[in-house]
């Protein structure tokens, strides 16, 4: 089966989601499934100091270090990460070429915006209007990448990242629905920030009323509120859900994030969740004292999950094929994907993984000139 290949800085990149595991593992269980091909589905591989920006945001810069370590995650099994930070909030698209370049991990990047407070007040996507906002995200995901510099790059994003601060105030709720205006438009998955799933609820009901299939929503760091009869609610409403306190002592993942996974599973939810690392803070990676980092997903998610009995179909989902699928699934159901220029570079066969910057394609000169 031919699946859209998925976004990444260096191009179009074919990845198994979750139709290989159907294929492989619940219609023959006897046929091997390569467990070792790990997705961190929020990721935070580069983070610039903000000018302008609050001093308390985390900032990540070390790249030998990171590379090194993004390095063992491949050596571990690691095929992917979504780099979650947005233009205006650190993100630096020619650092996560070099990243994926180094490394072979395909590194999808984000466009979009975060929490007010940690964009620049001069140079805010929260001051702008709604119009400019979704042109501005969906150039970033057909054409390329803003560079901190100013030009724009080849290198495309492969996602909308949004973030929502508990309560939908009026431009809280313009720049998600504007957001999702973008992911729709382009094909992404919109990701989102919440405030430990504080209004979630609220956030569900807004998203669900705009163009953008749940399917093509994945809710952020929402293990923090471990209310499994609320989770289960949002999985069925089609939300893919975000887990990341795993290796964080202070959120007690035993006593939270375990027992919610084994209850959403028991319900039957294993294609609504995603793992993820979450490392924004330097100190959560090896380099910067943590004994696992980067490597959690092999080294510690995977062998628990086990643990508790999830089959190894079970652990590729929620290790990396489940938030696959739903970048596939994005792509595949964007009204612009039956149109013939917007998806040119996802032929399958080898053009397929040819980096953008070798890709022609024809509305790159149009971004240059505008
Ligand atoms: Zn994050």
């Amino acid at each position: 089966m031919a699946a859209h290949p998925i976004t990444t800085v260096l191009g179009p990149r074919e990845l198994d989601g979750d139709a290989s595991v159907d294929t492989h593992a619940n219609v023959d269980p006897h046929v091997y499934v390569d467990p070792n091909v790990y997705v961190d589905a929020h990721a935070h591989l580069w983070i610039s100091r903000v000018e302008g920006g609050p001093a308390d945001a985390p900032v990540l810069d070390d790249a030998p270090a990171i590379r090194d370590e993004l390095a063992a995650f491949a050596a571990a099994g690691g095929r992917a990460a979504i780099d979650c930070q947005p233009p205006g909030a650190g993100r630096d698209a020619r650092r996560l070429v070099w990243l994926a370049e180094q490394t072979g991990v395909a590194v999808v990047a984000a466009t979009g915006f975060h929490l007010r407070r940690y964009h620049a007040e001069a140079d805010s996507p929260w001051t702008r209007d709604a119009d400019l906002l979704v042109d501005r995200f969906t150039a970033e995901l057909t054409v390329g990448m803003e560079d901190p510099d100013g030009g724009r790059l080849a290198a495309r994003a492969g996602v909308v990242k949004a973030a929502h601060a508990g309560t939908l105030g009026r431009d809280g709720e313009r720049m998600l629905v504007a957001a999702a205006a973008a992911a729709h438009a382009a094909g992404a998955l919109l990701v989102i920030h919440t405030e430990r799933g504080a209004g979630v609820e609220g956030l569900a009901a807004l998203l669900l009323e705009q163009p953008l299939p749940a399917a093509s929503v994945m809710l952020c760091h929402v293990d923090k509120r471990p209310d499994a009869r609320l989770h289960a609610e949002l999985a069925r409403a089609g939300f893919l859900l975000e887990y990341d306190t795993f290796m964080r002592p202070k959120y007690a993942p035993r006593d939270n994030v375990w027992p919610l996974l084994e209850a959403l599973l028991a319900d039957g939810h294993e294609r609504s969740i995603a793992c993820a690392l979450d490392l924004a803070d330097h100190a959560l990676w090896r380099f910067g004292g943590d004994p696992v980092g980067m490597a959690g997903l092999p080294d510690v998610v995977a062998p628990e999950l086990r643990r508790r009995g999830a089959g190894p179909a079970q652990v590729r989902r929620l290790t990396g094929a489940n938030v696959v699928d739903r970048l596939q699934a994005a792509a595949a159901t964007a009204p612009a994907a039956t149109a013939p220029a917007a998806t040119a570079p996802a032929a399958t066969g080898p053009a397929a993984t040819a980096p953008a910057a070798t890709a022609p394609d024809p509305r790159a000169s149009m971004a240059r000139s505008a």
